[in-house]
């Protein structure tokens, strides 16, 4: 599989991978290496990971708690402290092993620590993959509010290997799997038809999915890395999603909601207002809703939430002068950016999905 290029990074699978990263390793002289793992990566990744590295270099594990919960500053006062006092400088090079947690984590640190040290994304699990460990997106949550602190910045290299999978929960793999539709639906509608008839897709076909959806999100990235228009497209779902994902996360006596599970919810809601504000026809809606509903079951949000919900949309990094703006989808494979929803068609969208 060709790597990936992008503006500042590169993206490259597989084996491929190890000699890019040997190669790398030898020509850039690092002061010293950090591994940034989590409790489960740190257990089911390093070792293999470690076992591809060909030199002795001078590397420290540093390993953080498995989950969203954790991708907070606090998590971040405890690295960059490690960090000096390991006594790492500017020449220090991180390595981020892990789920999108590990690496939007990850590259906050490095692009923050000392002003910034070079980085590469290891990503382990499918969503990780597809989307969080490409386009230089890097950042934690605030409190409930997701990804509220961070900078983007691209990492020196992506390396893709899907033996991590392996080892990946299942419900972590369908988590991905919500990414891998939306890049589908906002770009491309013969990717999202291919994910759609999963009786056909054959495990062998999962290194080439991951592959195509990592170009669609390079190629848009590529063209918009610092979110001035197209990059919006990736969003879909996501500003009903993150507003659900922030509400779970901060409510434990409800159950947890994995990020692709909120954006898969997030997803049917956006593409009901898609089809009541744009030319999304109902043979569509109810196509999206029906695939979406397939690989992720109902969840019951219970309607006195809904208000609650709704209020969190005004964090919504995509707002503009006070607007709530929402990525709509014009048809299956092609989407519009700061479209405007008034309030009463957001509450039509949350019966929408609870009468599927
Ligand atoms: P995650 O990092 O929490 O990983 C999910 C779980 O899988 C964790 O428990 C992790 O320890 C475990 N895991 C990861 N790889 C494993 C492996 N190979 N074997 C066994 N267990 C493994 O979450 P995620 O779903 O990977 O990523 C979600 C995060 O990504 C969210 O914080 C989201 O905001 C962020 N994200 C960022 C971008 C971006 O552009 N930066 C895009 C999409 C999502
Ligand atoms: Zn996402």
């Amino acid at each position: 599989m060709k790597p990936i290029v992008s503006k500042d990074s590169i993206v490259y699978f597989n084996q491929e991978c190890y000699s890019a990263l040997n190669a790398y390793l030898e020509k850039v002289n690092h002061s010293k290496i950090c591994i940034l793992v989590d409790s489960n990566t740190h257990e089911n990744c390093l070792p293999y990971f470690m076992s591809k590295i060909e030199k002795e270099y001078d590397i420290e594990i540093i390993e953080i708690e498995a989950g969203e919960i954790h991708k907070n500053i606090e998590t971040c006062s405890g690295i960059w402290s490690a960090l000096a006092e390991l006594g790492f400088d500017r020449k220090g090079l991180m390595i981020n092993l892990g789920g999108g947690v590990v690496t939007d984590l990850g590259g906050f640190i490095a692009c923050t620590y000392k002003r910034g040290i070079n980085y590469i994304n290891v990503p382990t699990s499918l969503l990780a993959m597809v989307d969080a460990s490409v386009g230089g997106k890097t950042g934690v949550d605030l409190g409930n509010l997701k990804n509220m602190v961070g900078v983007i910045s691209e990492s020196e290299m992506v390396l893709v290997d899907t033996e991590f999978l392996g080892t990946l929960p299942v419900e972590q793999m369908c988590s991905g799997f919500a990414e891998m539709l939306k890049h589908g639906l906002i770009q491309d509608r013969e990717y999202w038809e291919k994910l759609s008839d999963l009786s056909k897709l054959e495990l062998e076909d999962l290194d080439q999915m991951i592959y195509d959806s990592v170009i669609i999100k390079n190629n848009i990235v590529f063209e918009d890395p610092t979110e001035q228009n197209i990059r919006k497209y990736l969003n879909f779902g996501h500003t009903l999603g993150h507003a659900i994902e922030s509400f779970y996360l901060t409510h434990p006596e409800k159950p947890t909601l994995l990020h692709g599970e909120a954006i898969a919810i997030g997803m049917i809601m956006e593409a009901y207002i898609s089809s009541k504000l744009l030319s999304v026809t109902p043979n569509e809606l109810q196509q999206i809703s029906d695939v979406i509903l397939a690989t992720f079951p109902k969840v019951d949000i219970n309607p006195v939430d809904y208000q609650q919900i709704s209020q969190l949309l005004i964090h919504d990094k995509k707002n503009e002068k006070g607007n709530i703006l929402f990525v709509l989808l014009t048809t299956i494979g092609d989407a519009k950016y700061n479209c405007k929803v008034p309030d009463e068609l957001i509450l039509q969208a949350f019966e929408y999905y609870s009468s599927l």
